[in-house]
Formats: structure tokens, C-alpha cells, sequence
């Protein structure tokens, strides 16, 4: 069974940068008949809010990402514990005291000599006495996962071979001096407990992979396949930042953007495929492969998603929206949807069909509105009305063109642009379409 992971820190909201993380394994998930998991990062236990959680909850839930299974790390602790003894007792977990500002100096000699800034391991060479000796001070340790110093090599599925020499890296401190987890361990041990199969993260984790998959190892577990998907930029090429603003997918909703096309435009960014409206997963399910993904950094626009949105609204049916339109028919969606670029842009038209107003028309135009007016042909009228009446206004008037529509268009909308009125006029109704004409 393929389980997937997206382990986000509640530590705020997600972006669209997260958001498509998730979506990539939510798309893997199904497409592969398997299991996604929420899993929250929450080791930090200052940064870490039960709002900020739910929060991430909801904008996945807007997504139409729906958990199979959710996991909270700060409830996982003493598992966690458990398996760091046996990585101390196994000698692959060892104690430090150096101090931040020990750590330093230390780098800035190493990068002065022309060496790599890699932990010296100083620690290991420490007598017992030399750390009861820093204890008696009060000093407590750290403790740094020591790596077997050889090349790592996964077979990435965006990527493909890869391979990382970890003797280039430090040793990764795994246990803060306060005896609280970095994200590293944690990580590695609920990917085992969960038996994760895939893990598809941006590839800022990269480097990461060599030291988790050398973690995986020494516990006994084995390494998940990894998939490490570029990252997204701003529209200037530059890197989207921690900031969030526009890019929040709550901010997206609240500016009325359609979920399907947030979610359309992260899932096929920076793939081969074009970027298209999608009107629910199943296309994207279908169409879904993860060796589509480029290498190469993807571009966020949010100019681009606006205009996606609007493409989606153009082709969406009654049914997609229907529970949104507080009451308006499907003869006023298909008239509508068509001049909309967010849903609700449908409110103003819907106001333009129902209200009793009397537009303002030029004193050139009054005789002709006249004839229109009387012109009007009996109800009911459906799609055919439109050409039947402008037929006679322009055999009664012998305007043609623009100089007929847009002075009736003008009268009957109040606008000189919008739908069709082929489909508005019957939407108006004689009696309205009579007093704007008159
Ligand atoms: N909490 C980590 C992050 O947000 C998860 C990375 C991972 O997928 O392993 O970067």
C-alpha cells in the first residue's frame, strides 16, 4: 500500500509552495490507490499553535485534500525518546558542549585555513572525565548523530541517482541542549512507524535525504522512495518568501478564487503538461505523473492564477456553483459566467437583472428607445426574443451595427460591455426591460 506525507509546522499558514507539496502527494495518493497522512511538524513547541493546525486543516480541506490519518508529533515524544537511548547506547547518538559561539570561532578558523566548515568532531574525543567535568559547570549537551561518513545514493524519482557524500556534511545535532528534537529525527522515525512509501518534499530537503536515509538505516527501518519536486518562485524569479501575504491559500480564498484553480495551476506549474482549468481532480488524477515535473524552478504569477481562474469560471457547469448563487437559475450562470473572472463578480449582473433602475440615456437617443420600446414583443420569451425584437427595431429605425445594440444595451444594463444579451433579455423580463426603455 503506497502511504504518502505532508508534514507541514503549524507554525502558520500554508502557501501556495506547500500547498503544491501537497497537492503532488494527495495526486500520488490517488493515483496510486494509497493513503495520505497530515502529519504536523510540531516539535517546536513555542512556534507551534493548535490555531495555526487548524488553520493548515482548512485550507487543505478547501484544497479537497481530505487526510486518511492525522499525526501529531508533540504527541510522539517519548517514542522518540525511546529510540534516541537506543542510538546512544548503539554509539551513533554522542554528547557535545560546545557552545554556540565555540561552534563559531571554530568555522571561521576552519574557512580562514581554506577547510570545509564540517564539525570537527571534538566531542568524541573527550574523556568521561572532560564531560563530568563540563557538567559540574552546568554545561548540558546536544547531541549529534554521527554519520558513517560514506556516499548515500537514492534513486529519486523526480531527480533520478542521486548521491551525497556524507563525510562533507556534520554530524546533524539531532537533541537540543533542553532535550527537545530538531526536525531531523522525528521525521525519520514516524516515516518508519507510519511505514511511509513515499516522500515527495521540495528539494531544499535534499542534502537532508542522505542524512535521514543514514538515520533510517542505523534504526533499522527502510529508506521510503523520495521524490524532490523544484521549488516555486515569484513571478521576479526570486524565491517566494516566508512572507506570506497573496500567496496564503486563505488569503486565495478570501480574494474568491476558485480551490480548483489554485489547485489546477500548483498541480501543473513547472510540468509538461500546459496549465489548463480543471474542474474537479479526476483529469488531473489521469493525467498525473511525477516525471513531468521539471527540474527547473517553477514560476508563481499571480497575474496567471487570476486568469485561470476566470477560464475555469468561463467553462464551469450550473452544477459546480449552484450552492454558491444564492438562487440564481442555471439560465443566469450560462448567461453570466462567461464576464466573470471571481464568483462573485456573478453578484453585480445578478443586481443588472433583478434591480428596477433607470439608466441615464442621452436625449439623442430617447426617440429610438421610443420605437424599441414599443417594438417589444409579447412574453414568454426565451433565447430567441433578442434577434426576433432587434429585427424589427432595425427594420423600424434602419440602424445597424453598433449604433442599434449599443444604445439598447446602454438602456437595458446600464453597461457598455457584459454578456450576451441574446440570454440576459429574457432574464430581465419584459417589465423591467420596459421601464429601463423608457
Ligand atoms: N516540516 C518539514 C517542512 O515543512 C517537513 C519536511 C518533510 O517533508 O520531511 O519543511
Amino acid at each position: 500500500m503506497t502511504t504518502v506525507r505532508f508534514a507541514p509546522s503549524p507554525t502558520g499558514r500554508i502557501h501556495i509552495g506547500n500547498a503544491r507539496t501537497a497537492i503532488l502527494n494527495w495526486l500520488f495518493a490517488l493515483k496510486s490507490g494509497g493513503e495520505f497522512v497530515l502529519r504536523y511538524d510540531d516539535t517546536d513547541r513555542v512556534r507551534s499553535t493548535e490555531a495555526f493546525a487548524k488553520g493548515i486543516a482548512e485550507d487543505l480541506d478547501w484544497l479537497g485534500i481530505k487526510p486518511h490519518r492525522i499525526e501529531w508529533q508533540s504527541k510522539r515524544f517519548s517514542r522518540y525518546d525511546t529510540l534516541a537511548q537506543e542510538l546512544r547506547e548503539a554509539g551513533r547518538l554522542y554528547a557535545c558542549y560546545e557552545t554556540a559561539d565555540e561552534l563559531d570561532r571554530r568555522r571561521k578558523r576552519q574557512l580562514a585555513r581554506g577547510l570545509p566548515p564540517v564539525y570537527d568532531r571534538a566531542a568524541l574525543k573527550m574523556t568521561a572525565e572532560d564531560r563530568l567535568k563540563l557538567e559540574a559547570e552546568g554545561r548540558k549537551p546536544h547531541w549529534r548523530f554521527k554519520l558513517d561518513g560514506r556516499m548515500v545514493e537514492w534513486t529519486d524519482l523526480i531527480r533520478g541517482p542521486q548521491h551525497i557524500d556524507t563525510a562533507s556534511l556534520s554530524d546533524p545535532v539531532l537533541v537540543r541542549e533542553d532535550g527537545s528534537y530538531l526536525y531531523t529525527l522525528p521525521s525519520v522515525i514516524d516515516d518508519i512507524d507510519l511505514t511511509i512509501t513515499h516522500v515527495i518534499r521540495g528539494e531544499d530537503h535534499v542534502v537532508n535525504t542522505a542524512v535521514q536515509i543514514e538515520i533510517t538505516e542505523a534504526l533499522g527501518g527502510a529508506a521510503p522512495t523520495y521524490a524532490h519536486h523544484s521549488l516555486l518562485t515569484g513571478a521576479d524569479g526570486k524565491g517566494l518568501s516566508k512572507r506570506l501575504g497573496s500567496l496564503s491559500i486563505q488569503s486565495m480564498r478570501e480574494a474568491g478564487l476558485e480551490a480548483m484553480a489554485v489547485v489546477s495551476h500548483a498541480a501543473l506549474l513547472g510540468t509538461s503538461d500546459n496549465i489548463h482549468p480543471c474542474a474537479d481532480y479526476r483529469e488531473l488524477i489521469d493525467g498525473f505523473d511525477l516525471h513531468k515535473l521539471s527540474r527547473a524552478p517553477a514560476r508563481f504569477d499571480e497575474a496567471e492564477l487570476k486568469h485561470l481562474n476566470a477560464k475555469l469560471l468561463h467553462m464551469l457547469p450550473y452544477e459546480a456553483v449552484k450552492d454558491r448563487l444564492d438562487g440564481e437559475s442555471e439560465a443566469f450562470w450560462m448567461a453570466v459566467r462567461g464576464n466573470v473572472e471571481i464568483l462573485s463578480d456573478s453578484t453585480a449582473w445578478a443586481h443588472i437583472v433583478r434591480d428596477r433602475f433607470k439608466p441615464d440615456v442621452s436625449s439623442d437617443q430617447r426617440a429610438f428607445l421610443d420605437t424599441a420600446r414599443t417594438l417589444l414583443p409579447p412574453e414568454p420569451w426565451d433565447a430567441s426574443t433578442w434577434k426576433v425584437w432587434t429585427d424589427a427595431v432595425k427594420a423600424a429605425t434602419d440602424r445597424k451595427g453598433k449604433s442599434l445594440f449599443m444604445p439598447l444595451r446602454l438602456a437595458l444594463t446600464g453597461m457598455d460591455h457584459g454578456p450576451e444579451l441574446a440570454a440576459l433579455l429574457p432574464l430581465i423580463g419584459r417589465e423591467r426591460a420596459a421601464e429601463r426603455l423608457g
